[in-house]
Parts: C-alpha cells; structure tokens; sequence
C-alpha cells in the first residue's frame, strides 16, 4: 500500500482521508441477507417521459433513482459501486465468517480471529477504556511541550494514533526509482480546512455541534462538566490553528505545491522545538540524509503553535485523538456518540451500518491480500484476466489514434504523448506475489490491539522501504475492491478483480454494454496520465515537463474550459440556512478530464471492435442501437442517490463529480452522444460550444 499518496486517482471515492467511515453499529445480532444481483443493462431504470438531449442523466437514470432511495445504513447509494460492493462484501463475509467459525489454514485462523475480535461487541463493552489506558497515561504523563516529540513517537511506536503530521516512505516525484522519506501536513477530525475557517452559518453550526460533540466524548472518558468543556475548546482551538496552516486540497493537487526537498538539519530548522530525532528513533526508520517536505509553511506554524499553547491543551488534543481512532471500538455509548456526529449529522446516515459490515470491511483493510487470495480463488474467473488484456490494448490503440488526431497538439508533443502511452504498465485482478502477513500477530479477544498492531506492521513495511528498489508489482487497493486507480509514480493502471464483474464487466452482454461500463473505465484511469496533474509526469513516471511551452499553454486553455464548465453545476441546492453549494471545477478538473477521455476513447474502440466483427453501431437491440446502448451503458454506471450533508461534504472533499455530472458534463462535451440519441445542435446535452483536452 501507498501510505503516502495525496491525491489517489481512483474512478470513485473510496472514502477521503480526513473522513471517518460511516459508524457501524454495536449491535451484532443483524443476519446478513444476500444481495441482489447487479444487472449490467437495466430497461426498467430509464424514465422514458424525460429527454436525453435535455438532461441524460435523467433520462438514463430517472426510475432508478425514483425506485431506490438510499438505506438508512448508507450516506450514498449508488446503482454500480454500492450495489456490487454490498455484493463483493457479502462474499468476502461469508469467508471470514466460515474461518471465524473453522479455520482450515493458517492464514484463515489469522484473518477469522481479527474478524471475530471485530464481531466481539459484549468484550468491547466488558473492558471498557482499559485497552487505551497505557496511550492515555503517557498522555498524562506529559509535562511540557517541548517533549511533544517524545510523546508521539511512542505512541507511534505503540499504534496508537500520533496525530500532527503524517511521514512515511514514498517515490521520489523527480525520480521515481528512489524511494525517500516523506513528511506533510495532517492533525484535523474535520473532513476538510473549510469546516474549521470558512465563515458562514452552515459552517458555525457545524462548529458548534463538533464543540458539543468533543464535550461529550470527554465527559464519557470521565471529564467533570467544566473540565470538558474547556478540553473541548482546547481541541477546537489546536485544529483550527492547523486548519489555517494547512494547504487546500485544491492547492496539494499541484505536484510542485507538494514537493520541497529538505536537508534533515534545514528541515528540523523549520520547528526546533520538536525534536524530530528523537520521534525518528521511536519509529525505528532508517538512516536517511534528506526528504520531501510537502508543506514548509505547516510546520513552522506547528512549532509556533508548540510555544503558544499550555500543556493541558496539548493533553485535552491527544487524549481526543485516542478516544476519536478507537471510538467505533469502544463501548456503546462511546460508539453511539461518534455516530450521532460523524454519521447523522456530518454525514446524513440514519442508521448504524451493521457490524457485520463494518467488521467485514475492517479485516478487509487490515489483511487485504490475505483474504483476497482466497477469495479471487472463488469470485474472479481466470477468463475474465484474457477479457481485460483484449479490451486494455484495444483502449491503448484508440487512445494512441486520438493523440495523433488531436488537431491542437504540436508533432513533437504528440511524440512524446505517445512514447508516455506506451509505457504505461496494466495490473489486472490481483497482485502476482501475495504479500506476508506472518509477523503480524492477531488476538482473538482484542479488537484495538489488532488495530495498533496492524497499524505498526504496516508502518515498519511502508519504512522498510526506504532506499530500497521500488516493486513494480505492488498493488494499492485490495482484490475485492469495487475501484480503479492510476499511479503517476509508477505510470501503471490497477483494476482490482472486485471491479471486474457485472455491471461493469458482463460476458453474457453485447460489447456495447461492456465498452459504456469497463471500458470507460479502462479509458479514465489511461487518461488520468494525461490530466492536468498526470500529464506533468513522464513515461518513468518523473516529475518532467514533456510539452512544449505552447502546447502546455494551450493545454491550460483546454483545461480551464473544463474548470468553468464543472464549475458551474451545483452539488446541492439553497435552502433555509444553506447556500448553493456548487462543485468546485478545480479539485474535480482530474477526474473530469479522465472522465471525458475515457468517454470517447471508449467508444473509439467500440468502433473498431464491432467493425472487425462486421457489425454497425446501429444495429439495434431491445429497441436502442449500439451507439446508444453504449451511452446508457455508461450513464447507468452512475445512476445514485446521496443525503445532503454526504453531497455538500464531498463537494469540499472529493476530487470526483457527483453521477449526475459525471454522465451529464462527459456526454455534452462529446458530439458521437448527440448524434446517437439525434439531439439538435444547440440542446443542453449537445451544445454549440464545448470543452474538449484529449
Ligand atoms: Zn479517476
């Protein structure tokens, strides 16, 4: 796993980083039902009373969305990716609990145990806050700022969270075979800065509620009234003057904003007084001369901030932060208060997602490649890799004749457009060599235990790294996984074998189906080495300009059409208290242009595909051509229903657009659409005007 990637260009978001997941519940007496199956082309979604050349979306997606409000346990349901997850984590519970119950390897014992552990919620309740009692002690213990060094390092030492910053091992941006220290900004509970400094009702009742909430959580652990809420306003007072220290997520998508190669004396300049020695010693990583230190400004402020504020705020911060990473593993009235926060009221989800579920999900996280073995072995046929290779190379064929056509790019660009095409390496299902959990050990009766020591074995693998050969093999996302990513560093495309199903990948279905769904998908992520943050990395996968002056110049134009253009939709509605909250055309601009250049370089190879088999994209089939089967193949894709709260967090927070958009802004940028569906030029989905990069 990549630890130390800020900007994951995945096809959906997987959660954000500063979010907690959805709480689960305490209870584990729900029954797992099995999930519906996940039909790839679905008749019965389509409102056929709306226009497809006024709103797509609508059109493709209408009855769906009417038909399938979102489950209480859900914040976001979506027709592809929630309903093949539920699918893809039903399976995988079936596996863990069959090992829970009669472990038949080795490994089936260590991954039954931690997800038995999980499942223990009467043992959770029985020991109480006994298993953070040695973190909350040193955090006692603490008595001056100035050995705030000491205290994370050993509490980083211990798994338990050490909140501040995040360091870890990662790929030199500018030469990607170095693997190199690496160190930025991080210490928020906030899914993002805005929630701390943004002035505006919303936000000051946001505020408030998060006052409450800390409040709370420290007169459960046994804080007087008084002596709660000053701990609490201590905690707001810290996170605020980081969240005005730390740079946008908009800003961090710039690859120079987050590169800044330090000497470890210069760095250690920056906040002299945190000795960063003595937390490198604790944490046990190797020598190392220099690093990447992708927010300067950040530290220095933290080490202003280590001078200003008394011991008893720093106490009040991290003992929050211990109680905050445990609380869905603490007993229920821990639990209840962190989901009536995080969930209900950040987030909108009415209920507690079950605890089979969340326990799923966990052992998933934590021993990914070793379920994952198992369960490719049952859920992913060895044809489906043969499938994928056909439709990768016909997608990297279309995307190399699209190149050469672009009328806007010079010779010698294009060259070096295709020489970076050519490069890029395809990881299809599951990792080659699966990686050893053995050292890692797992206790049946201990659920936080599990969790620190997963988070030390992974950290020493993540530090083991440093100096070492990058492994080209190594997979960032786990087997079951309903996703896609593309790394810049390694210039690879990654589909984990979750994704590799109905109703993105469907044997029994007319390859139109099939291009609108995977296809696309194959197209996004190849596409994302050429968005405006992938584009500034070379073949190698090194921070290097290889446009000239001009073509960038006339890239930036290209993009910045797709900037306003997002811009301008809105991710949810003003009501009451609540302004339009509008997508912000920046932070989505990636996965915009991956989403426009996978559209029609999909739909290139659709072309060549069906005329190799003799075929016409307008035949027809269940009353709608090919063509137009391809567009509702994709725009099914995309058909959901979000809450409110979820859909105005991940306006601040996630780089993608909500479905609508996503179908919607790529159909209308894309003329084969208006053509397929016979729109009149000038109607809202195939406009006079449109933005196009690739
Ligand atoms: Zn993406």
């Amino acid at each position: 796993m990549k630890c130390f990637r800020f900007v994951p260009v995945l096809i959906f978001a997987a959660g954000t980083a500063f979010a907690q997941a959805p709480a689960a519940s305490p209870a584990g007496s729900q029954t797992p039902a099995p999930p519906v199956p996940v039909r790839s082309f679905d008749l019965s979604a389509i409102d056929k009373t709306a226009d497809p050349c006024t709103d797509f979306y609508q059109y493709a997606c209408g009855n769906w969305v009417k038909d399938n409000p979102i489950p209480a346990d859900q914040v976001r349901w979506a027709r592809s990716f929630s309903l093949l997850g539920e699918r893809n984590r039903y399976l995988l519970w079936q596996e863990l609990d069959a090992a829970a119950a009669h472990p038949k390897t080795a490994l089936e014992r260590q991954y039954g145990n931690y997800f038995a552990a999980c499942m223990n919620t009467d043992l959770v309740e029985t020991k109480g806050l006994t298993p953070l009692e040695p973190a909350l002690k040193r955090i006692a213990d603490l008595k001056d700022a100035h050995q705030l060094a000491t205290l994370i390092g050993e509490l980083a030492a211990e798994g338990d969270p050490a909140p501040l910053f995040r360091f870890g091992v990662s790929q030199d941006e500018k030469d990607s075979s170095k693997q190199i220290a690496q160190i930025g900004q991080a210490g928020l509970s906030l899914p993002d800065r805005d929630y701390y400094i943004v002035d505006s009702k919303r936000f000051d009742g946001i505020r408030k509620q998060y006052i409450e909430h800390l409040t709370k959580m420290f007169t459960l652990a046994g804080d007087s009234a008084d002596q709660a809420a000053k701990d609490a306003a201590s905690v707001m007072e810290i996170e605020t003057t980081l969240a005005k220290a730390s740079t946008s997520r908009t800003d961090m998508r710039e690859p120079e904003n987050r590169y800044h190669i330090y000497t470890l004396a210069d760095f250690q300049k920056l906040t002299p007084d945190f000795d960063f020695t003595v937390y490198f010693k604790d944490i046990k990583v190797g020598q190392f001369d220099s690093l990447n230190v992708a927010t300067p400004n950040f530290f220095k402020a933290l080490n202003d901030l280590i001078d200003k504020e008394p011991i008893d705020a720093w106490k009040a911060y991290f003992r929050w932060h211990t109680l905050h990473a445990s609380a869905e593993n603490l007993p229920k009235a821990f639990f209840d208060e962190n989901f009536d926060f995080f969930g209900k009221t950040l987030a909108g989800q009415k209920e507690h997602t079950p605890r089979w579920k969340q326990c799923t999900s966990i052992t998933d996280r934590a021993l990914g490649e070793a379920v994952g073995q198992d369960w490719v072995k049952e859920h992913f046929p060895p044809a489906a890799k043969e499938s994928m290779d056909k439709l990768v190379a016909a997608l990297e064929k279309s995307l190399g004749d699209d190149i050469k056509t672009l009328p806007w790019m010079s010779d010698a660009t294009k060259t070096a457009a295709e020489e970076k095409l050519g490069m890029i390496r395809n990881k299809i299902g599951y990792p080659e060599k699966w990686r050893d959990y053995s050292a890692l050990k797992v206790k049946r009766d201990d659920v936080i235990g599990n969790a620190h020591r997963t988070a030390v074995f992974d950290r020493d693998y993540n530090l083991g790294k440093l100096g070492k050969p990058v492994d080209e093999k190594e997979w960032g996302m786990t087997p079951p996984t309903v996703n896609a990513y593309y790394d810049s560093s390694f210039n690879d495309i990654n589909f984990p074998a979750g994704i590799l199903q109905p109703p993105f990948f469907d044997f029994t279905i007319d390859p139109a189906v099939n291009f609108g769904g995977i296809g696309v998908v194959i197209g996004h992520e190849m596409t994302h080495g050429f968005d405006d943050e992938g584009s500034k990395y070379d073949g190698k996968g090194n921070l290097r300009e290889w446009q000239t002056a001009d073509d960038r110049k006339a890239f930036v134009e290209k993009t910045d059409c797709e900037v306003a253009e997002y811009g301008g939709f809105e991710a949810a509605p003003a009501h009451d208290n609540q302004p339009e909250q509008k997508l912000n055309g920046k932070l989505t601009l990636g996965e915009n242009t991956a989403d426009n250049g996978g559209l029609r370089i999909a739909y290139m190879a659709l072309l060549d595909t069906l005329a190799a088999e003799g075929k016409s994209i307008d035949d027809k089939i269940d009353g709608y051509t090919e063509a137009q089967r391809y567009f509702l193949g994709f725009g099914q894709v995309w058909c959901q229903n979000q809450t409110e709260q979820s859909a105005r967090q991940s306006a601040l927070t996630d780089p993608h657009s909500p479905g609508r958009w996503r179908t919607n802004g790529a159909v209308q940028n894309f003329d084969a659409f208006g053509k397929a569906f016979g729109c009149t030029k000038g109607q809202p989905m195939y406009p006079v005007n449109s933005c196009r990069v690739w």
